[in-house]
């Protein structure tokens, strides 16, 4: 028996396929459910993993039954050798063919690679966007970036990547006032729009229960101007999803807090530096990168990983009294 004998199963049956891959920690914007405004301490540039470090990773863990990558951050549009990592990572062979690869940015520099990354292999792409009023903007996210995303937006709209779309955190006395307005600019825009509520994973440790919208807020908000019908077949996808006056349009809220996903959780994380998550509000971390570095063979580096994943929990537990926000933020786990 080796090591990829099976599927990267946990103590609770839910079987792996989705991969996560922070490619930086660094970011153009601050946003303020993130990162702090100043003072974040980066990771050292020599603990990145490199792309062939990336592309080994994905190459062990497409072999234990990963179908799925996406690549986030920080902000994933930073990393230079970005189109390189989308190429390499497209020819892995998974269960079901080349590994399937998507992006999560905030949009800013996606008009001038867009057509690089189409070319090199990648699926899909969500774009982040919380507000579509530009002074907001400037304000939640600490810089003055708005017309950049909305250029981004438009280039995606442009390419064939389908389908599209818009993830919203949706934040009380921020943005909770423009609920429909994002949702109109969505469909202008060829795009689903997702909701997110907030999670505690913000830099400044400001997150309250008070300060987020839970999604039955959400569906009210939107219900006051479109017709909502629950779409059924949710699978291990984190989003209610609801068509929007018969469709084809459709809205998803995804209710990470009040109506957790855990129990369908098919999800590993590898961190910028190397560190496997099998839980963004996982307390341990396992070093992949001293492994990488160490001259260990495939079956080592994936009988680390089946170790990770067999010591996931049944879910985050926000709502435990003992509940420990992780040390690291949000952008230095990868969302
Ligand atoms: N920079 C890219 C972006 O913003 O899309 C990728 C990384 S970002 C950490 C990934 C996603 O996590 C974004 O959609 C962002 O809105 C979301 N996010 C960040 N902090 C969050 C929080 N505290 N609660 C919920 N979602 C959060
Ligand atoms: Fe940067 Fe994305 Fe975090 Fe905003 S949510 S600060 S864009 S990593």
């Amino acid at each position: 028996m080796t090591a990829f004998d099976g599927p990267l199963v946990d103590r609770f049956g839910r079987v792996h396929r989705d991969l996560r891959i922070s490619l930086t920690d660094r970011c153009n914007l601050r946003c303020t459910y993130c990162m702090p405004a100043e003072g974040v301490p980066w990771l050292a540039k020599q603990n990145i993993l490199t792309t062939d470090e990336i592309a080994r990773v994905a190459g062990v863990l497409a072999r234990l039954g990963i179908v799925e990558v996406r690549l986030t951050g920080g902000e994933p549009l930073l990393r230079p050798d970005l189109v390189d990592v989308v190429r390499r990572l497209a020819l892995i062979e998974g269960a079901n063919g080349p590994l399937q690869v998507s992006l999560t940015t905030n949009g800013i520099r996606l008009e001038r690679v867009i057509d690089d990354l189409v070319a090199a292999g990648l699926e899909r792409l969500n774009i982040s966007l919380d507000t579509v009023r530009p002074d907001r903007f400037s304000e939640l996210t600490r810089r003055d970036k708005f017309e950049d995303v909305v250029r981004g937006i438009r280039a995606a709209q442009a390419s064939p990547l389908r389908p599209l779309k818009l993830n919203t955190v949706a934040m009380r006395d921020v943005n909770d006032d423009e609920f429909c307005e994002l949702l109109r600019f969505a469909q202008a825009h060829d795009a689903e729009l997702r909701f997110i509520e907030q999670m505690p994973l913000d830099a400044g440790r400001i997150w309250s229960r008070q300060s987020m919208v839970p999604a039955e807020e959400i569906l009210e908000k939107l219900s006051a101007e479109f017709t909502l019908a629950p779409v059924a077949g949710r699978g291990s996808s984190p989003a209610e999803i609801y068509t929007v006056d018969g469709g084809p349009t459709t809205v998803g809220v995804i209710a990470s807090v009040s109506a957790p996903f855990c129990g369908s959780c098919d999800r590993v994380r590898v961190t910028a530096d190397g560190q496997v998550r099998n839980c963004l509000f996982a307390r341990e971390e396992s070093d992949l990168t001293a492994l990488l570095r160490g001259g260990a063979d495939d079956e080592a580096i994936a009988r680390m990983l089946r170790q990770n994943i067999e010591g996931k929990r049944a879910g985050h537990g926000i709502d435990d009294p003992g509940f420990l926000q992780p040390q690291r933020p949000m952008s230095a786990i990868g969302g």
